[in-house]
């Protein structure tokens, strides 16, 4: 899988459905087949930028893993 807000593929597995992208610091889940990424503030809390993207490229197609 690849970062869809960087496309790099620096991409770690932090938990069950749970990835984080080393390269711009957003955290990835996967929820009903769908990428929601969040992005972690300073303090901890998370912010959704799930609205900065399109459908499509938060589609999880687990064959191109
Ligand atoms: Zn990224």
């Amino acid at each position: 899988m690849k970062c869809p807000n960087c496309s790099c593929k620096d991409i770690g597995k932090i938990g069950v459905n749970q990835y984080y992208c080393w390269n711009c610091f957003i955290e990835l889940s996967i929820v009903n087949g769908m990428l929601s990424l969040h992005q972690v503030e300073e303090d901890g809390s998370l912010t959704s930028l799930d609205d900065l993207f399109e459908d499509q490229d938060l589609s999880f197609n687990a064959d191109a893993q």
